[in-house]
Parts: C-alpha cells; sequence; structure tokens
C-alpha cells in the first residue's frame, strides 16, 4: 500500500505550487496515473487532481474557437467530447480518428487532451518494477535492448532506451504543428510547439517533455490548416481494438491541379517520440499524388530506422501504412 496526500484543486496558481514538488502528480482522468501507482511503477507522495480547476474556468474543459480560425482544446477536455465535436471531425478529421481509435469508449470519457499527451510508454519492462530500466531508474539499465522487443521503436532510439511514445492523438497534433499552452508556479505562461513537446530519449530516458515541475497544461491548440480537412490517422495494431499502435500514420495533403502544395506527414508506434517526417513532406511537394510518389515518401520516413532484433517488421509496416494513408487522403 503506497501512501500519498490528495488535494483536489480549485486554484490554477496553488497547484502549479504545488506540483512543483519533484513527487507531486498531477492526476485528471487518472487513466494512465492510477496505473502506475498499482503497479508500483509511480510513487507520488501528493496527487493534485485538476478537475475542480473547471469551476474557476470552464474554457480548462471545453473547445473554443481561435479568432483567425483554428481551435482551443482545454486540456481537461475529454478525449471523448473533443473526437465526437463537429467542429473537430469536420476541420481536422485525423485528430478525431486518432481519439476514435484510442483506448475504450468508457476510457475516453474519462481521459483528458492534457493527459493523453502526458501518457508514458507501454513497455512491459518499464511497467516492471523487477526488470531493470533506465526510463523508471535512471542508471539500472534497458531490459529491452536484448529482451523481448517486439513493439519497440525503430526511431529516435538511443542505447539507453527503445520505448515508443503510446499516444495517437499525439501523431496526429505534431503533423499539424499544435501548440501546448501551459502554466508555470510563478504564474509564467508558454507556448511550446507541439514538435518540441517531447524529447528523444538520448542518455535520459525518464525526460519525455520539456516541462518543468509544476508547469500545468491549460490547453492545446489546433492552428488553422485548410488543408488538414483533407486529413486520415490509419492505425495498425494486432488487434482491431484497445490495442496499441504497431505503426500509424497521421497525413494531411493539399493538392490542387495534379499535384501535392502541401503535405504533412507523422509516424506513430514505431518512434520514441510522436514521429514528424519532414522528409517524407519534402519528397511529397511538388510532385504527383500517385503509388510512386507515396512509396518514395515512405522510404524517405523510415531511412534513419534503426530495427532491434525482434521488431525488423515494423519497417516495411511503417512504409505500407503510410502509403496507404496517403492512398486513402489523395482518394
Ligand atoms: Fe525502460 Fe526504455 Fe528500456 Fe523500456 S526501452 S526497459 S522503458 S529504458
Amino acid at each position: 500500500m503506497i501512501s500519498f496526500d490528495y488535494v483536489a484543486a480549485d486554484d490554477l496558481d496553488a497547484a502549479a505550487r504545488a506540483g512543483t514538488a519533484s513527487t507531486a502528480r498531477f492526476v485528471a482522468g487518472g487513466t494512465t496515473l492510477i496505473d502506475l501507482m498499482k503497479l508500483d511503477v509511480e510513487r507520488p507522495t501528493l496527487l493534485i487532481d485538476l478537475n475542480s480547476l473547471t469551476r474557476r474556468d470552464p474554457s480548462m474543459s471545453t473547445i473554443t474557437d481561435l479568432p483567425g480560425g483554428g481551435l482551443r482544446l482545454g486540456a481537461l477536455a475529454r478525449m471523448g467530447d473533443v473526437a465526437w465535436d463537429e467542429r473537430v471531425r469536420r476541420a481536422f478529421p485525423f485528430v478525431s480518428q486518432s481519439l476514435l481509435l484510442a483506448a475504450s469508449g468508457q476510457l475516453r470519457n474519462v481521459a483528458t487532451i492534457g493527459g493523453n499527451v502526458l501518457q508514458r510508454t507501454r513497455c512491459p519492462y518499464f511497467r516492471d518494477t523487477a526488470a531493470p530500466c533506465n526510463k523508471r531508474e535512471p542508471g539500472s539499465g534497458c531490459s529491452a535492448l536484448h529482451g523481448f522487443n517486439r513493439t519497440h521503436a525503430i526511431l529516435g532510439t538511443s542505447s539507453s532506451c527503445i520505448a515508443t511514445h503510446p499516444s495517437d492523438l499525439a501523431v496526429a497534433l505534431v503533423a499539424l504543428d499544435a501548440t501546448v499552452r501551459v502554466r508555470g508556479a510563478r504564474k509564467n505562461e508558454r507556448t511550446i510547439p507541439f514538435t518540441a513537446f517531447h524529447v528523444l530519449p538520448g542518455s535520459q530516458p525518464s525526460r519525455e517533455t520539456i516541462l518543468q515541475h509544476g508547469e500545468v497544461i491549460t490547453a492545446i491548440d489546433l492552428p488553422p490548416l485548410g488543408f488538414a480537412k483533407r486529413s486520415v490517422y490509419l492505425k495498425v495494431r494486432d488487434r482491431a481494438s484497445y490495442a496499441f499502435a504497431l505503426a500509424s500514420a497521421a497525413v494531411a495533403l493539399d493538392i490542387d491541379g495534379g499535384r501535392i502544395r502541401e503535405a504533412r506527414v507523422a509516424l506513430g508506434g514505431v518512434g520514441t517520440k510522436p514521429w514528424r517526417s519532414t522528409e517524407a513532406e519534402r519528397v511529397l511537394r511538388g510532385r504527383a499524388p500517385n503509388d510512386a510518389t507515396y512509396r518514395a515518401a515512405a522510404e524517405a520516413a523510415l531511412a534513419g530506422a534503426r530495427p532491434q532484433k525482434d521488431n525488423a517488421f515494423k519497417i516495411s509496416l511503417a512504409k505500407r501504412t503510410l502509403v496507404r494513408a496517403l492512398t486513402e487522403v489523395a482518394a
């Protein structure tokens, strides 16, 4: 039994100040954190429940139109509410699809947008306290490197960690160039480009984002991007429901006069962070939308892949996933 204190925060600044303690954790839906506490992987001494913040500031859980287009998703908005929002579905189909292909209906009703992008890896060794894991216990080693690593990453890995980032939503957000809005303990606010929000494991895999202790995500902004209306999130997994991606692709294409004017490409299930492929986008830009173009883009996207002994299949799987997503969105 783990002993911890619990506080239901009704003031954002007080919550942020309390959150500066290294053993404090914010909780909203709790769909990752409570699991990890049960497994003894997370051992917070203080849980700061953010749900009551919506009493003072309802925008923390709603979706609002931004001036000039775009949408602001309150960090405490539930995955299900965002997925089914008509504005999200119309302007950003891949955001809606990425949410609907994640978790289960029940989980989507409680899990929040802010929590989703902060969820921890599903590496089984991370969740097993008997196994060495640099992410959980810095300096202890990486069990996956020489263990069973079928589901692990092939892009962005290091000799310290090869865990995949699990969020589907984050793949669509990194393709979209979304922005994360955060507030710190000194009432300081900053915006972080989603492409810079998650970090590669390097020699410090316990650090997963550039957030500081005490910083609270208040919202995620979806910028206006006209051609995101033509977008797709495609997810390939071991079973058709309630499973994490082996490979996924979030793509948007702007096609005009038989040429691809602009493209957005990101991959999931294969990277140590949500993986934007500007290499694939460069290949697509200016070319005719056809199978040869899509295959060339897929080659470029996976050119830097470094497989482990059990997951080399992910290279061809990710390429096929990307080609199929591009074919679907162009159609
Ligand atoms: Fe831990 Fe990362 Fe290695 Fe998994 S891959 S055991 S999370 S260090």
